[in-house]
């Protein structure tokens, strides 16, 4: 605390994201970070770059890149919004959309940046609680609200609702803005981007920083209604012109072109997911159903915290949530095959 520091920014509480170790050898588990590398081509267009460039400013509208993503996902080039990471993309959303002053509605349980934009923004938050099954019921979400948002598949559950239960609450929910954040989208749920041509309080965030094996790159995007876009471009040029920089933009269009590999890597990371719930499973864990990059798991007869730091003493990174009703659980991210199964080994050794 300082006396410089705005009275606004006081009584903020920043994310706190998972550990980066700067020591190597350790199996990161931690992060939801994809195992295998970019698409080989990303690896060419960053070895070519012409470094005379970087004299120079990057296009500011990203262009090459949103029209990469319109012709990926089949829409206009007006519907596609680029930021530096989804959660650069998210605030810029909280600030253009959701200060109508009605409380903005979230799962109780979900990605915890959301109540820190509505904290450093001033938005009040309605927690609607998951139900039994740790599953978001959009029936719940009816109360007179500034808008809506959500994760699908949601964090840290890995549970994924159908678009058909999206598509109901949007009928609904027809004058405030629907948030869906689809960052782990690509491992096993539907995009709701088949339907911003219908609904136009419809917004969809993506990344490229879990199934395209970008996170170091920081790029993001979201998709939805021109004006919807218009909106979040204001807000973004009153704030940072540039948000991606010229090895961001070429190596994201880039790694659009080859679904091969993409496919290759998100199937790979799906089938380890099923191997490792079954093999959880058969220790004694409660796993949820899982259409993400990682599984959340529990276990009836040993805390969750010391099981994260039995697996860290073993150089094995998991993350745990303190938050009441999750605090048993553990997130452990999909690592390749032999990541995983030094996990279970480990496990093996300490669960009777
Ligand atoms: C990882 C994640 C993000 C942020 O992704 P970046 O593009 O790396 O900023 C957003 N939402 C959810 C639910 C995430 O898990």
């Amino acid at each position: 605390m300082s006396k410089f520091w705005s009275p606004a920014i006081r009584s903020l509480v920043p994310y706190t994201p998972g550990e980066q170790p700067k020591v190597l050898n350790l199996i990161k588990l931690n992060t939801n970070e994809n195992p295998y590398p970019p698409a080989p081509g990303v690896t060419d267009v960053i070895r070519e770059f012409d470094t005379s460039r970087l004299r120079l400013y990057p296009d500011p509208d990203a262009s090459i890149l949103k029209q990469g993503l319109a012709e990926y996902h089949n829409i206009d080039k007006s519907q596609v919004f680029v930021g530096n990471g989804s959660d650069e993309v998210l605030a810029l959303a909280f600030m253009a959309f959701f200060r109508h002053g009605t409380p903005l509605l979230m799962p109780e349980t979900t990605y915890s940046f959301y109540e820190v934009y509505c904290d450093l923004f001033n938005i009040d938050a309605d927690k609607i609680p998951l139900n039994a099954n740790f599953e978001i019921n959009l029936d719940d979400y009816t109360s007179e609200n500034t808008g809506i948002i959500f994760a699908n598949p949601n964090a840290p559950t890995g549970i994924a609702i159908t678009l058909d239960e999206i598509e109901t609450l949007l009928k609904r929910n027809t004058e405030t803005l629907v948030l869906v954040d689809e960052a782990y989208v690509d491992f096993g749920a539907n995009s709701a981007i088949a339907l911003i041509n219908q609904y136009p309080n419809l917004l969809v965030s993506h990344t490229f920083s879990k199934s395209r094996s970008l996170a170091g790159m920081r790029v993001g995007c979201a998709f939805g209604h021109p004006d919807l876009i218009a909106g979040l471009e204001r807000v973004k040029n009153s704030f940072n012109s540039y948000p991606l920089d010229m090895l961001a933009i070429a190596s994201a269009t880039e790694s659009l072109k080859d679904e091969t590999y993409f496919q290759t890597t998100c199937r790979r990371i799906q089938s380890t997911r099923e191997q490792v719930s079954n093999e959880l499973n058969n220790l004694g864990f409660n796993v949820l159903p899982s259409a993400a990059n990682f599984i959340f798991a529990s276990h009836p007869n040993y805390d969750a915290k010391e099981l994260m730091q039995y697996l860290r003493d073993k150089n094995i990174l998991v993350r745990h949530f303190t938050r009441a009703g999750i605090d048993q659980f553990l997130r452990i991210t999909i690592g390749t095959d032999a990541e995983m199964s030094e996990l279970i080994t480990a496990l093996k050794t300490h669960i009777h």
